[in-house]
């Protein structure tokens, strides 16, 4: 489809010469879309070339960064409206509720704008400031409150719930549970991925998980697709259980530490994980301090200005190209761009309190900046 539309543009854009030397996924985007939602989906898919030249293998980055909201996330709230409007559960003018770590509320509060619906967010408030003014200047209501785990009735998801079942016209979106977040990356990243690699001309692919939506569905669909040969691997920051749950076959750990990457990391096998988490042929564990020496080298070798979970994943697939071998082609995600955290990220006095200045080489150094 993406190919199709390529060419279209091409034979008839010869009054915009300069189009015709974009790829085509820039391409699909070269044309007028529907609105906000419109703009969702079709990322680039970044090769990495320094990592990708010390590996000898192609690791490849997709620019989830570049969506109109900003991250990931937008295709999951796309869906789970959709879905809300679908089954009836919300009218014209009504409200949307959801518990986030922050993506996924921005992505909402975009999408609710766009569709006429107010948004409320209730999310943790060890989160950056940055994610809860912007959702703010989007319109959302929200609640910053004590990060509890999932099993105390006063975690943030437990809150969006009841707050949901106050209003009239309301619905809570559920995104961990809710599998149309999962169907998002059934229906569109995993097909993006398999057509920009040349229809699966990939051998591996790695990410990190917050509700499972992204790992589980694009996991799904590049199995199904390849028949069991493509690889697929979770990334997992401390603090999370989900890599000695896969390690051990099946033994859930309590929840033990944290970790500087927002939005990833989980305590419990989410419903949009648990179909998918017996596809998953392996995982790996990643240091704070190797992601954020990969925020600084991705900023300072590629141009590429990510966040700690983008940064973590791209760790991750250096890690499975070592593994696997050269030759091989590995694709991960780049959630989110750095603005959302850079209050921390590039604060010398933040990296301090996480006795993390160390784990940046002197020469990149220079972009400790605030
Ligand atoms: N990275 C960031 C920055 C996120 O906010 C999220 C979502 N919480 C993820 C990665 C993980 O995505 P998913 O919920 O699909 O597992």
């Amino acid at each position: 489809k993406v190919a199709s539309v390529a060419v279209r543009c091409l034979a008839t854009s010869s009054s915009t010469p300069s189009s015709s030397s974009l790829p085509p996924v820039a391409l699909a985007h070269l044309r007028p879309v529907q609105g906000f939602v419109g703009a969702i989906g079709n990322t680039p898919l970044i090769r990495l070339n320094k990592l990708s030249q010390e590996t000898g293998c192609d690791i490849l980055g997709k620019a989830e960064f570049m969506q109109p909201g900003g991250s990931v996330k937008d295709r999951a709230a796309l869906f789970v409206v959709k879905d809300a409007e679908e089954k009836g559960l919300i009218k014209p003018g009504g409200t949307v509720v959801e518990g986030t770590a922050g993506n996924t509320g921005i992505g909402l509060a975009h999408v609710c704008r766009s569709r006429g619906y107010k948004c409320v967010i209730y999310m943790p408030n060890t989160q950056s400031q940055e994610k809860i003014d912007l959702l703010r200047m989007l319109g959302a209501e929200v609640h910053p409150v004590p990060a509890v785990a999932f099993d105390n009735p006063e975690n943030y998801n437990h809150q969006a719930r009841r707050h949901a079942e106050r209003l009239e016209n309301a619905v809570w979106t559920n995104q961990f549970d809710n599998t149309a977040n999962r169907r998002a990356h059934i229906e569109t990243t995993g097909p993006e991925i398999w057509d920009q690699t040349d229809g699966g001309k990939l051998d591996g692919f790695i990410c990190a998980t917050g509700t499972g939506g992204t790992l589980a569905g694009i996991t799904r669909y590049l199995k199904d697709r390849s028949e069991g040969r493509i690889q697929c691997w979770l990334a997992d920051p401390p603090g999370s259980v989900l890599h000695s749950y896969i390690q051990s076959g099946g033994k859930l750990m309590e929840r033990e530490g944290g970790s500087i990457t927002e939005g990833i990391g989980q305590g419990r096998v989410t419903d949009n994980l648990a179909q998918e988490v017996s596809l998953l042929d392996s995982s790996l564990s990643i240091r704070d301090e190797d992601s954020i020496e990969m925020v600084y080298r991705l900023l300072d070798e590629e141009g590429i200005y990510v966040g700690a979970s983008s940064a973590l994943n791209v760790v991750a697939a250096r890690e499975m190209a070592k593994k696997m071998g050269k030759g091989k082609t590995i694709v991960t995600i780049l959630c989110d761009g750095a603005y959302r955290y850079q209050a921390r990220l590039f604060s010398r006095k933040w990296l301090e309190s996480k006795g993390l200045v160390g784990a940046i080489p002197d020469h990149l150094k220079k972009y400790i900046v605030l």
